[in-house]
């Protein structure tokens, strides 16, 4: 019988998360469950759950806990329970977690293993600081370079590799939006990951080795 993983994966904007959650689902054989594509899907396909989102965006107010996690658990909830799963974007906060371990204890599941990619917040700002779009065929790009502001503003602009556009960085790439966003996340999660710490449950690995590297120290930290 295969082995089955319950799992959540966290880590700062820029630690390559979305690329780590992506080769673990498929060598893991789980579902890779983002709690952003659960929202825009939820949203696209105007789903009762959706609506009900949309009403509070529309408002500009922020969605409740409760609808959070009634969407997610609506998600999770309908994997078999021989069937593993791994959450990436969920839970956000203290609250969520604890609801997500009671609504697996009345099935009897738990989570197997948390895993949280660290990065420190120079190197996140190093990477982040790189990201550069078309203006024309909005392609990404990066440019190694260091994160600073005026290399933001330098002239003459790169140019694009697909169309010869100019290269831009968008406003939420740019150090003062990225240190926000950083911020953002290490007021959330460092309380969601003492829970778990606490629980036995945490594993924290390095990110800053390549993509192979820290996908080893995951598989590794999971017993495989
Ligand atoms: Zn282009």
């Amino acid at each position: 019988m295969a082995e089955e993983f319950r799992i959540v994966l966290f880590g700062p904007p820029g630690a390559g998360k979305g690329t780590q959650a992506q080769l673990l689902a498929e060598q893991l054989g789980i579902p890779h469950i983002s709690s952003g594509d659960l929202f825009r899907h939820h949203l696209r396909a105007e789903t009762p759950l959706g609506l009900r989102a949309a009403d509070y965006m529309r408002q500009g107010l922020l969605v409740p806990d409760d609808l959070t996690i009634d969407i997610i658990l609506e998600r999770v909830m309908a994997i078999n329970s021989e069937e593993g799963f791994m959450l990436d974007g969920f839970p956000r906060n203290r609250h969520q977690a604890e609801v997500l371990d009671d609504a697996l204890e009345r099935r009897s599941r738990a989570l197997d293993k948390v895993v949280c990619i660290d990065v420190p917040e120079g190197e996140l700002l190093r990477r982040l600081a790189g990201r550069f779009s078309c203006r024309e065929c909005q392609a990404p790009h990066s440019i190694p370079q260091d994160a600073s502001a005026e290399v933001a503003d330098a002239s003459p602009f790169p140019q694009c590799d697909h169309c010869g556009g100019e290269l831009y960085q968008r406003e939420d790439d740019r150090p003062e939006a990225i240190r926000k966003r950083i911020e953002v996340y290490q007021a959330e999660t460092l309380p969601v990951l003492g829970y778990y710490r606490d629980r036995r449950i945490l594993a924290e690995v390095p990110g800053t080795d390549s993509v192979e590297g820290v996908n080893q120290k995951v598989l590794t930290v999971l017993g495989r």
